[in-house]
């Protein structure tokens, strides 16, 4: 054969026949070839190797979202009586299986605000197995300093997981940055059409080998048409992101001059607290803005429901823009002092800038202000 399909062939099979006895043991021996999905599936492979090569490890391992890629690959490496250091502000999902299913299982999980650093440094100082890291952080999209904790959490010989779902590979490279596990909800950037749910956890042989074993032990595996619609987002990953973040930028500014918008949350923006970080370790801001209407809970849900063009949904990462009021969904379930503390407010919004005209979503923005 002189041709071969440029795009992975999607392989349904849930089990592989083979010759003989001989040529399966050698695959149930050396993970040689495919014998079952449940281990290794053609389309999920090929998949994975691509983003291996994106993120700069040599191994990706696949799961069915990214809640079972996070929770795997922790559970893989963890050991009961070992501690986590962890920021508060992870996505709401990983704070639920740290905060409720790890302490079950004896693992103590210390969490701390990404703002406190010195605190930061002081856990990792007492010891941990790992440090856990997101970056960066929803709904108001701080920057965690990833070099300098991660060179901390090393000497301390604790390994660094970073979700650097928010950012994409296009913005971030932890691996840059000696993050040992990069960690993506492949439902965002990398998927990037609101279509495919599924999850990577990207690192090295020695610590892949533990956590394939553990999804084929605990079954959160990637199915293969899935793993096709990745692989094909990833074909235009860089051309979204890099839109998404200019686009992102205009609206930005646009929103910082609006009169009916008390604060913009944006590491692209000078004004951003953390923007000297962001500056030095992503390469683009990304493409999601946080703001505060000038309004109570009741002008802010006006404000949503005036949008037009821009869906009203959850979720980020796609080809349409989404905007979603973090109270009355992710951040549902805190009380007001905890909400308060994590400084989500009732008229804090949350934007998804999509591939969309950037002068249509002001424009959509706009006529909803109007409406308040
Ligand atoms: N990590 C981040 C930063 C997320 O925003 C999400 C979901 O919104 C997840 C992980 C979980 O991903 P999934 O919904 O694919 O399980």
């Amino acid at each position: 054969m002189n041709s071969k399909p440029l795009m992975p062939p999607v392989v349904l099979s849930a089990t592989y026949q083979f010759e003989t006895t001989a040529d399966l043991m050698d695959v149930v021996q050396h993970r040689s070839g495919f014998i079952y999905s449940r281990w290794d599936n053609p389309t999920v492979r090929e998949t994975e190797k691509a983003l291996a090569v994106i993120e700069g490890y040599s191994e990706c391992i696949g799961f069915g979202s990214g809640m079972a890629a996070i929770t795997t690959a922790v559970l893989a490496v963890i050991e009961k009586g070992q501690r986590i250091v962890t920021i508060r502000e992870t996505y709401g999902g990983t704070f639920a299986f740290f905060n409720t299913v790890l302490p079950k299982l004896g693992v103590d999980v210390c969490f701390v605000e990404c703002d406190d650093v010195d605190r930061i440094y002081s856990e990792i100082d007492k010891g941990a197995a790992i440090v856990y890291l997101e970056t960066p952080t929803n709904p108001l999209l701080k920057i965690v300093d990833i070099k300098p904790i991660t060179d901390a959490a090393h000497k301390n010989g604790a390994l660094v997981f970073l979700d650097s779902t928010f950012a994409s590979p296009v913005n971030q490279r932890p691996v840059d940055f000696g993050v040992d596990v990069t960690i993506h909800s492949a439902t965002k950037y990398l998927g990037g059409h609101h279509d495919a749910t599924a999850g990577f956890v990207c690192c090295e042989n020695a610590i892949s080998e533990k956590i394939w074993n553990y999804r084929r032990i605990m079954g959160g595996v990637l199915d293969p048409m899935t793993a096709f619609l990745v692989y094909r987002g990833m074909k235009t990953l860089e051309l979204r992101v890099n839109r998404q973040n200019e686009t992102a930028m205009q609206i930005a500014g646009f929103l910082e001059k609006q009169a009916k918008i008390k604060a913009v949350y944006y590491p692209g923006l000078v004004s951003h607290p953390h923007h000297e970080i962001a500056k030095r370790q992503m390469k683009g801001y990304g493409g999601m803005i946080s703001f505060e209407v000038d309004s109570d809970y009741d002008g802010t849900l006006l404000f949503m429901d005036c949008l037009k063009m821009v869906n009203l949904a959850t979720s980020l990462g796609g080809a349409s823009s989404l905007a979603t009021q973090p109270i009355t969904n992710t951040h549902a379930g805190l009380s007001a002092a905890e909400r308060a503390k994590a400084g989500i407010s009732e008229s804090l919004v949350r934007i998804s800038v999509g591939l969309e005209d950037a002068a249509a979503i002001e424009t959509d923005i706009k006529q909803a202000l109007e409406k308040i």
